[in-house]
């Protein structure tokens, strides 16, 4: 089975690794693409967006011509994971939490808010142990992470954490084969990985 990594900016590597260990404990091969060409997404089961800068991303993916075909993608059932700024591209709202509006390129296909860079200075990276509902314990990692401050429609928010002055946030979402973190699960674990070669095989 062909499984897409967007290949734009980011952390893909971690990404291509952490499906090719999510197949292996599945018992399936993955052959792992990196998506640079609408076209190549004709080809993949199952897909990762990237952590890394969300307005860097989305710009070089409007200039790739792949905010279309990714948002038709995403609303046609190709299972996605966005993790960090993948996860601020998925989401339908997104503001800065210094800057306010920032008028970004994004794929928008999630119900959710998100505000970009939520938790302040020196917390800028940090690691956690959640609790997220259906996945387990994870070990998260967040660096320079949003938070999912709102949901709606069938998203359906996950791993509440209260945040200093936001209140209630939330670090992770899911919509039908959409799936979005804040933090970067494709560094400590395979389980959200493997969740979504679980619905490419149709067993999730
Ligand atoms: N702060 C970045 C953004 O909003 C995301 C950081 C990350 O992916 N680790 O794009």
């Amino acid at each position: 089975m062909k499984v897409g990594v967007v290949a734009l900016q980011g952390d893909v590597e971690e990404h291509a690794e952490a499906f090719r260990k999510a197949a292996a404990e599945l018992g399936i091969a993955v052959e792992v693409l990196e998506v640079k060409k609408p076209r190549q997404l004709e080809d993949v089961k199952a897909l990762a967006l990237t952590g890394g800068e969300s307005t860097t991303i989305g710009i070089l993916a409007k200039r790739a011509g792949l905010i279309e075909p990714l948002r038709k993608a995403a609303e046609g059932g190709l299972p996605t994971l966005g993790t960090c700024a993948g996860a601020v591209l998925l989401a339908k709202e997104v503001r800065d939490a210094v800057v306010g509006e920032t008028g970004q390129p994004t794929i928008g296909v999630m119900d959710i808010a998100v505000v970009r860079n939520a938790f302040g200075r020196q917390r800028e990276s940090f690691e956690a142990e959640l609790e997220v509902e259906g996945f387990g314990k994870i070990r998260a990692v967040f660096i320079r992470a949003p938070a999912v401050v709102k949901a709606w429609g069938s998203a359906k928010p996950l791993a509440p954490v209260r945040h200093a002055s936001l209140g209630l946030i939330y670090t992770a979402a899911v919509e039908g084969n959409i799936l979005a973190t804040a933090f970067h699960p494709e560094l400590t674990t395979t389980a959200f990985h493997r969740r979504v070669l679980e619905m490419a095989l149709g067993k999730a």
